[in-house]
């Protein structure tokens, strides 16, 4: 399979479809994409997977797919951003034709299933890598930034926390995951209508990829602020019952790869919130709120037990270049 037949094969035929969106004036094929959003604002997010850092080279290659596309989508969630297009770099040990038609397919589901069209890329031959750029749109000045929150504001978080760290911390030690667990990790979805509906609701936004309190730390940082989140408030994945303190703290606060969202907003929003949580069937929940800046700013996060005192957890989400 040449090049060219590889591209065509696995990637431009299939994106055609797509392609027709209208906002799409030039997909794959020329030496440049053309978009024409009618937007002032563009979102643009870059995220690379590499074999063996982000991945083991032996992962479901639909999986590796679906989660290349997911965790960059989760990206325009968090900003309430429309998603526009996607542009795919690969770097490919060899070519195989069931890795490649299975890769292809977890892909699209997700591109399929977010209206987001594949528009070019770049294919070559190296240790696998897969980069993908994502291009969204935003009205002007709507963008879900992380420099916005507020004191006062309340600090929510989507669906539920530490399944993807749970089923991590199992196959770190050779163990199975439960399929439920599995799923949260190797077929994560992007809250993308969330992020759209939550487009003057709320105030600061980010993914949580890298663990709650890690994440929001970065908000506390942009925004000024520090914040208080309440242990019992937090909702842990059913699945985590089964763990004891410290571990069910770790993964509730540390784990990374939930790709839920994490936003402030103004206490005046609360019905408005729980009402989006109705409509979209996705729990939204109250778990903290943000207070003036700390003496200590590295430290802006405090998990406070139901008497208000202090939990103590391992700080820092993952970090490819601390371990
Ligand atoms: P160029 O030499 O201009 O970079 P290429 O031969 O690399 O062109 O690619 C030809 C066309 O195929 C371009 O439109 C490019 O965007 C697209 N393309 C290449 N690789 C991929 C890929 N992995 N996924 C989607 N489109 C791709
Ligand atoms: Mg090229």
């Amino acid at each position: 399979v040449s090049e060219f037949e590889l591209i065509k094969r696995f990637f431009a035929d299939r994106a055609a479809h797509l392609s027709g969106l209208k906002h799409v004036k030039l997909g794959i094929g020329d030496d440049c994409a053309l978009l024409a959003p009618n937007t002032a604002e563009l979102a643009i997010s870059t995220d690379m997977l590499v074999a063996g850092r982000h991945f083991f080279a032996d992962v479901d290659p639909g999986s590796l797919g679906h989660k290349a596309l997911a965790v960059n989508l989760s990206d325009l969630a968090a900003m309430g951003a429309q998603p526009l297009g996607f542009t795919l770099a690969l770097a490919l040990p060899k070519v195989d034709t069931a890795w490649l038609a299975a890769f292809s397919d977890g892909m699209f589901g997700v591109a399929e299933h977010h209206q987001c069209p594949l528009i070019g890329g770049d294919t070559t031959s190296g240790p696998l890598t897969i980069s993908i750029t994502v291009f969204g749109a935003v009205a002007p000045d709507e963008a879900l930034r992380r420099d916005r929150a507020r004191v006062g504001d309340d600090v929510w978080v989507s669906g539920t926390l530490g399944a993807a760290a749970l089923a991590v911390a199992v196959r770190k030690r050779g163990g199975t995951p439960t399929a439920h667990c599995a799923r949260r990790l190797d077929w994560p979805e992007a809250r993308v209508q969330l992020g759209i509906r939550l487009r003057g609701i709320a105030r600061a936004a980010l993914d949580v990829s890298d663990g709650l309190v890690g994440d929001l730390q970065h908000v506390c940082e942009r925004s000024g602020l520090a914040m208080n989140l309440f242990w019992p408030m937090l909702p842990l994945d059913p699945e985590l019952n089964v763990l004891l303190e410290p571990a069910r703290q770790r993964y509730a606060l540390g784990g990374g790869d939930d790709y839920e969202l994490a936003f402030t907003a103004p206490k005046t929003a609360r019905s408005q919130i729980a009402e989006l949580a109705n409509s979209l069937e996705l729990a939204l929940t109250r778990v903290g709120e943000c207070i003036p800046a700390r003496t200590d700013a590295t430290n802006a996060i405090a998990v406070l037990d139901e008497h208000g005192l202090a939990v103590q957890f391992e700080r820092g989400g993952f970090d490819h270049f601390a371990d």
